[in-house]
């Protein structure tokens, strides 16, 4: 089950060749939304022996948290303290684990996806948030919390960019300035409305380029996913990769950067489908373990 602010989509099946029901569901109040998760998990011919759960944060994923699965602290009306895992558990009598959607994209395009072969992954999807997944050598990274690489703070000239952001924790973060949302809040239209040569994108790939800098820096990923409706505008990742290159300066001595960034800074090969297709490897791992 993948848990987004405007939808969730459930599956049932083994992988992305084996997906054998799949339906979508209006995020509304938790109780008539997690009600249609159950009916249709409780609808299928074979019972559903575990369910892996990708969703929108925070969350609580410490298992020795007495609010371990827990949505925490989300502005989004009702779903604040939701025990999104531990209800599933309870009306369905299945195993149940979570993680963050973009952990879990970042697994699927690690194992049936554009990360094949690489062990550590950034997977960030810019829609109408901006959220980083990371795995290190193929594990999803956790820590404290999870990574909340949207709210990154970046650089911000305010003289050719007087934007002051939208985030309401932080204002200019990277996704106060660089969300779908901002960036049709700062030109008066919605991205998909913006044409390619726009002085909206060069803009867009600068912000962009400088979280990703940042990334590369810390993390020292060995691919790099980009998703969400924001990458649809074409002409993107090229702007995002040319100005990646001119950030680093030639400092990171990797072919990935030097000569194949083409290669490394990419489109997710599963689409639209990785969160969902990353909550049902969460959910086979648990039937193997
Ligand atoms: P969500 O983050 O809610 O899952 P999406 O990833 O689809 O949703 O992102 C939605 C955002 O992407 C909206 O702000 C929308 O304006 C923007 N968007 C969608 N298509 C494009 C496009 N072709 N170019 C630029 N922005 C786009
Ligand atoms: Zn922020």
């Amino acid at each position: 089950m993948e848990a987004g602010g405007t939808k969730f989509v459930c599956a049932v099946g083994t992988g992305p060749d084996d997906i054998r029901a799949r339906v979508r569901i209006p995020t509304t109040t938790p109780d008539e939304t997690l009600a249609s998760v159950v009916s249709f998990f409780r609808a299928q011919r074979e019972a559903v022996s575990a369910v892996g759960i990708g969703a929108f944060g925070p969350l609580d994923l410490a298992p020795a948290s007495p609010t371990f699965g827990f949505i925490t602290s989300t502005p989004k009306p009702g779903w604040s303290q939701c025990d999104i895992a531990g209800r599933l558990r309870t009306a369905l009598g299945a195993r149940v684990t979570i993680d963050t959607d973009v952990n879990a994209a970042a697994i699927a395009e690690h194992r049936w996806g554009a990360a094949r072969g690489a062990g550590t992954v950034l997977y960030m999807t810019i829609g109408t948030g901006i959220g980083g997944g990371v795995l290190v050598n193929g594990a999803p990274l956790h820590g404290m919390l999870h990574p909340e690489i949207g709210h990154m703070p970046v650089p911000q000239d305010r003289v050719a960019d007087p934007y002051p952001g939208r985030c309401p924790y932080h204002g200019a973060c990277l996704e106060g300035l660089a969300s779908g949302p901002a960036v049709h809040e700062r030109w008066g239209q919605p991205g998909e409305t913006l044409p390619v040569d726009h002085a909206a994108w060069a803009l867009e790939a600068r912000y962009l380029a400088l979280a990703l800098a940042s990334c590369i820096y810390t993390l020292s990923p060995e691919r790099i996913v980009l998703g969400g409706g924001v990458m649809q505008q074409r002409g993107l990742f090229p702007l995002v990769r040319r100005e990646v290159q001119a950030l680093l300066n030639g400092y990171i001595r990797a072919a990935s950067v030097e000569t194949d960034i083409d290669g490394y800074i990419v489109a997710p090969g599963l689409g639209v489908d990785a969160g969902m297709l990353g909550a049902l490897a969460l959910a086979m791992d648990l039937t193997a373990s």
